[in-house]
């Protein structure tokens, strides 16, 4: 793999995090309930949740984040 693909390869990802990111939002913002919310697409954090690991982000983002990064 030379340079350029490996550039092309990280825009690719670059894209599909976007992508999922934007997907998941949307899906997101119409499910808050007040609470804790997650700091990138806003939605909900189960409160079971932020009391077992201290996260800003909700279980979906965190994949997205950590598969993608
Ligand atoms: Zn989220």
């Amino acid at each position: 793999m030379n340079e350029s693909d490996f550039e092309r390869a990280a825009q690719f990802a670059d894209r599909e995090r976007e992508n999922a990111l934007a997907k998941h939002r949307q899906k997101m913002a119409s499910q808050i309930e007040g609470g804790d919310t997650c700091e990138d697409c806003g939605g909900p954090i189960p409160p079971e949740r932020q009391a077992a690991v201290k996260t800003v982000f909700c279980v979906e983002c965190q994949q997205i984040n950590e598969r993608l990064r």
